[in-house]
């Protein structure tokens, strides 16, 4: 393994850092989050400033620079991938497509129509995407899905309810999937459907009633998405009917790897360090405590080799091959360590002043640290549960257990 830049990442690597220095700043937006897009998540005005930062990557040509040439992309290699994702991660710079995922499930198992109506709108962002996957008991356990689509000429009708489509109000399509077989084994019943949520005027379409569902502290998030006999073109079905389960995965697969989260919460521990050292306690010093001096270097050294767990994912990537166990290792490694390690070593040194949120005087950061902390508690689950599906995957493709 040879983790140094070559000359040519390295200045690609010095143009991003000078580029964000001059185009990006979370002015008094909380940019944080495994989904930075998500952070002030029901804030329009935050909204606005991540698209418009966007734009800026997209006349730089780096917004879709990972997508084949064949699709308007730049097939960039894995290396300079990495350095994008590591230096936007760090500076929380809103760089990612909100479930821009399903990008890579339309370009593999999408047919030609799918491809010339959808990829365009994601390459100028106007496609705002929600994935309409989990459903009140198929979590987990995804393939348990009982949202019914019956063929009817060209349509599938569908009727059922999805819970937990993050961002779906401000969503004008879902990426859902359905069941179409009743009868055939859980797994191969299911097919994949692209969905309008918003006609062009910006009104739900007919039989779909979204109900809020809130977080913790009190933002919209999520919905829980009815639907009740919505007509959906056989033409917006991505892969082979029945077979949606496989190219499903395609989209989690990418959602999985999550190899920029390290270098995301070192950004936001550099930051802490810079915070803490202007910060009294009861007249002390915060960072005069060995204490929490030891806790820092601790959650560091964690960070650190998390990050080289996920620069070998991205080096047997690089190499062709397909790091299929290193790739949840290092996956579970990023939620175990947000969930476990960082989040609540942050927490514990601010002690009761995580519980002043944004705006409120004497909340350190203001308040993202206490905010982090509390939403913390739900990583692992989004994604598709991989804190508890990691050790599975780990299990069965690393160690060659049996199922
Ligand atoms: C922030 C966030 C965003 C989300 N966004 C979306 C979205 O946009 N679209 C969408 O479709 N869904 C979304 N989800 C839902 C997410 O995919 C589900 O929460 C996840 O699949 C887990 O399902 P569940 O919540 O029903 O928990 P359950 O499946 O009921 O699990 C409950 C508990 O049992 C444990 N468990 C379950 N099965 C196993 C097993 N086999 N082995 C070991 N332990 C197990 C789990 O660890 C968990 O602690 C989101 C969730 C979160 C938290």
């Amino acid at each position: 393994m040879d983790f140094k830049l070559s000359a040519e990442d390295t200045k690609f690597r010095d143009e991003l850092r000078e580029f964000l220095s001059k185009e990006w700043s979370s002015r008094d937006f909380d940019a944080h989050s495994m989904n930075v897009w998500s952070y002030d998540f029901d804030n329009l005005d935050a909204r606005e400033h991540a698209k418009e930062f966007q734009n800026k990557l997209m006349e730089k040509g780096w917004w879709t620079m990972s997508w084949p040439e064949e699709y308007g992309g730049q097939n960039a290699p894995i290396s300079k991938q990495l350095v994008y994702s590591e230096e936007m991660a760090y500076n929380d710079a809103p760089a990612g497509q909100p479930q821009g995922n399903v990008a890579g499930a339309i370009m593999i198992h999408g047919t030609d129509w799918l491809k010339k109506n959808f990829l365009p709108g994601m390459q100028d962002n106007s496609i705002d995407w929600a994935q309409g996957f989990s459903e009140p008991n198929a979590g987990t356990d995804l393939a348990s899905l009982q949202t019914r689509g019956v063929e009817d000429g060209d349509d599938y009708v569908v009727t059922g309810q999805k819970i937990w489509s993050s961002g779906s109000h401000f969503a004008n399509w879902y990426h859902v999937m359905v069941r179409t077989d009743p009868d055939a084994p859980k797994h191969r019943g299911i097919t994949y459907l692209v969905m309008q949520l918003k006609d062009e005027n910006g009104d739900q379409m007919p039989g779909i009633t979204l109900r809020p569902l809130y977080d913790m502290l009190g933002r919209r998030r999520w919905n829980e998405v009815f639907m009740d006999e919505v007509r959906v073109p056989k033409r917006q079905l991505i892969g082979e009917p029945n077979r949606g389960w496989y190219a499903a995965m395609t989209t989690l697969n990418f959602e999985r790897t999550g190899i920029e989260s390290a270098a995301r919460l070192i950004g936001v521990l550099d930051r802490f360090i810079a915070t803490m050292s202007k910060t009294k306690f009861n007249g002390e010093s915060v960072l005069d405590n060995p204490l929490v001096r030891h806790q820092l270097a601790d959650a560091r050294i964690t960070l650190e080799a998390d990050r080289m767990l996920a620069y070998r994912v991205a080096w047997m990537q690089a190499k062709g091959e397909v790091p299929q166990a290193e790739g949840a290792i290092s996956g579970l490694r990023a939620l175990q360590t947000a969930k476990f390690v960082f989040w609540p070593t942050l927490a514990k040194i601010i002690g009761p002043y995580r519980s002043l949120l944004k705006g409120e005087e004497r909340a350190p950061g203001n308040g993202m640290y206490g905010t982090n902390y509390a939403l913390s508690m739900t990583t692992g689950f989004g994604g598709g549960g991989g804190l508890a599906l990691g050790p599975n995957i780990i299990a069965q493709r690393g160690l060659g257990l049996p199922r």
